[in-house]
């Protein structure tokens, strides 16, 4: 039977969602012109690299790829300085990751671990938590939109792909205009490529992300799916993220991973421009921290489409040495 729906699953407790339509179309080509600006690109990359995670004192010499880091801005002709790309300190990753976990343990906002929501009694439509919940997400819903088509756009320019794609992405994703709390999905968040329109929210997901910062992240990710939409539109988006990811972390990212782990990263990046954006008076590693609070299990299993919850956050920071730098400075603070 043709698969009509895409039911992608937020986390890892729905395994009903994978592709049934061929994905392999989309060939990752990478061009290897040995020219002089090529060396020279090289050349400035090894002392931009030299600024890049210096608080995890990376050494290696640049393996010769480069990419670009985030644009703050959205540029007509986006342009940002080139850095190497290089196998990133596993300690350092793992420090970085015990600084989200312990935010967490200490904010009355932080969200509950993806293994304890599983373990959770379903809640009601009506349970008070998942009524404010439900709000919470349709209130972000609107700017939730519109920083996914930005963080999109930055990872475009990043990973070097034209954004020819991404005008019909952005309108599939600034046509969802609801949020519909569904109890039966429980822990997880799921769109349906049917309806398009919507973004379904299992009741216990809800109530585990009670802040801004953690809603925003999930949103977007789901979002990031209904902008791939039928024609995975962004395959070579995933597939370049993916690969990154491997090569930053020695992760194997395959299947339907890459998909997942770049709705991942854009739900984090696009909660960190919500978070430029709407200044509080909270800490800021702590509202960093909820982009990622919800991968803190202490049951670290996953399924063939994810990677698992430490091992998605994990890759997230890799990919984001932006958050990690932030989040280890307040360690020494
Ligand atoms: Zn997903």
């Amino acid at each position: 039977m043709r698969e009509v729906n895409k039911l992608t699953s937020y986390d890892s407790a729905v395994r009903q969602s994978p592709r049934a339509t061929a994905r392999a179309t989309h060939s990752l080509r990478r061009t290897r012109r040995v020219t002089t600006s090529l060396l020279l690109l090289l050349l400035c990359s090894f002392i931009a690299s030299a600024a890049l995670w210096p608080a995890l004192g990376q050494k290696r010499a640049p393996l010769g790829k480069v990419t670009r880091p985030a644009a703050t801005t959205r540029a007509a002709t986006p342009r940002a300085p080139v850095v190497t790309e290089q196998p990133v300190d596993g300690r350092k990753l793992d420090q970085a990751m015990g600084i989200v976990c312990a935010e967490r343990g200490r904010d009355a906002l932080g969200s509950s671990p993806i293994d304890v929501m599983q373990s959770r009694a379903s809640l009601e439509l009506n349970h008070p938590e998942a009524i404010i919940g439900a709000q919470r997400a349709k209130r972000l819903l609107p700017v939730a939109k519109e920083l996914v088509i930005e963080a999109l756009r930055q990872l475009a320019v990043e990973n070097k792909i034209g954004d020819m794609e991404l005008s019909a992405a952005a309108r599939r994703v600034r046509a969802v205009t609801e949020v519909t709390p569904d109890p039966d999905l429980r822990d997880n968040a799921a769109v349906i490529m049917n309806d398009t329109h919507t973004i379904r929210f299992g009741t216990i997901f809800l109530v585990g992300l009670p802040s801004d910062e953690g809603m925003m992240s999930v949103l977007s990710h789901e979002l990031t799916h209904i902008a791939d939409g039928r024609q995975n539109s962004l395959q070579t988006l995933f597939n370049l993220i993916g690969k990154r990811a491997t090569r930053l972390t020695g992760l194997r990212v395959n299947g339907q991973k890459p998909e997942e782990l770049t709705c991942d990263l854009v739900g984090e990046r696009a909660a960190r421009l919500f978070i430029a954006r709407t200044p509080t008076t909270e800490p800021r590693a702590q509202r960093l921290a909820r982009t990622l609070e919800h991968n803190c299990v202490d049951d670290d299993e996953t399924d063939e489409e994810h990677l698992s919850p430490r091992s998605t956050m994990r890759a997230v920071l890799a990919l984001d040495p932006v958050l990690a730098r932030e989040l280890l400075a307040t360690d020494i603070r």
